[in-house]
């Protein structure tokens, strides 16, 4: 006889992480091309020799440096093995069989998968033509059983942000007891002053008493800190309390709470990196657009090409010229801003692709 685990688990299809091939560019991640600052580099090795000890499981340190930056209150944090975790840990604090997530479609891949695994239903809102989340129909979709809307904002894969105006009035029109998310994974990267800081938005939200607000930010991006999976959720503290009772603990581990702490000391030098990033987002964006093809605004680190049916042969081209995109089959590819070298191949690939 063999083991019976979930039978809905065949069904369920797996993350597909951005491929890695030696040799070849890879812009399928959204990761920052450059490496480590070498003041966060000495941060993990002073830490790596500690590592038989059991890390901080409440992250606390980094819990208050976040806390002190972000003028919220300590309980108002919550740290997390990437903020991927803290998606799923959201979703296990606000959902049973019987309960709904929310969110636009296409967007973060981990959002229906982690809402499967939890069990809990999704309701995934299609976006609109010109690649926002939709919010009247977002809005429209909220029944009786929706307990967690996920905002990404900028929405991954199109980096369309939506304005502070419109953030609002969703907020507004949401039921009290529903949680919205704020997901600025790419945050860090938005130059239109229109985008609000979702600090701010939740901010004013709870001095409206509207305690239904969150924001999710990661490490892993701007900081450019992907392999060591350290994300962090500011929310109203019973949210935090019921997010860090489904924590596995010690899931943050010691090294990455150090090198979040470096790399906050390090902001400046990093956040002029990301500058640097939209800079070249913007030239990539003009040279896509003077080469034919439509091309979305971005507010993230990435641009998106709503290729359609065409999608497969664009990355298949690609990767023949070793580029490697992420490409939604059917839909569309989404191609991470690298340094100014990695995307003129990237644009050299893109101007011989047939059109
Ligand atoms: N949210 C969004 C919108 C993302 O795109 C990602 C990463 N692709 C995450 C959350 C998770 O990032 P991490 O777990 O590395 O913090």
């Amino acid at each position: 006889m063999s083991v019976r685990t979930r039978a809905d688990l065949a069904a369920l299809p797996g993350y597909v992480p951005g491929r890695s091939i030696p040799g070849a560019i890879k812009l399928a991640s959204n990761e920052v091309s450059l490496g480590p600052l070498p003041s966060v580099v000495d941060a993990i090795a002073q830490a790596a020799t500690q590592i038989n000890r059991y890390p901080d499981t409440g992250s606390g340190e980094l819990v208050a440096r976040l806390a002190r930056k972000l003028a919220v209150n300590g309980d108002e944090v919550a740290v997390g093995c990437g903020s991927v975790t803290l998606c799923q840990q959201l979703i296990q604090a606000t959902c049973t069989a019987d309960d709904e997530v929310m969110f636009g479609w296409r967007s973060f891949e981990a959002y229906p998968i982690l809402t499967h695994v939890v069990g809990a239903a999704q309701a995934r809102v299609p976006l609109t033509d010109d690649h926002f989340l939709d919010l009247d129909a977002m809005l429209a979709a909220i029944t009786p059983k929706t307990r967690l809307i996920y905002f990404c904002n900028p929405n991954n894969p199109t980096g369309t942000a939506h304005p502070r105006a419109a953030i609002e009035r969703f907020i507004e029109a949401v039921p009290s007891d529903v949680l919205i998310v704020i997901d600025e994974a790419y945050g860090e990267f938005v130059d239109d002053p229109e985008v609000p800081d979702g600090m701010d938005v939740a901010k004013a939200a709870w001095a409206a008493g509207r305690d239904n607000v969150a924001v999710l930010r990661t490490f892993s991006k701007a900081y450019g800190l992907a392999g060591l999976r350290v994300g962090y959720l500011v929310a109203p503290a019973a949210v935090i309390a019921a997010v860090n009772k489904v924590y596995v603990p010690f899931a943050v581990n010691a090294i990455a709470q150090v090198a979040a702490m470096a790399s906050l000391d390090a902001e400046d030098e990093l956040l002029a990196r990301c500058r640097d990033i939209v800079g070249e987002r913007g030239r990539v964006r003009a040279a896509l657009i003077e080469l034919g093809y439509d091309v979305p605004e971005s507010q993230a680190n990435f641009v998106w090409l709503p290729l359609g049916e065409r999608t497969a042969a664009f990355n298949e081209h690609c990767l023949g010229q070793k580029v490697i995109v992420r490409a939604f089959a059917g839909e569309g590819a989404r191609v991470t801003i690298g340094t100014p070298e990695e995307n003129d191949v990237f644009l050299a690939a893109a101007g011989s692709f047939p059109r």
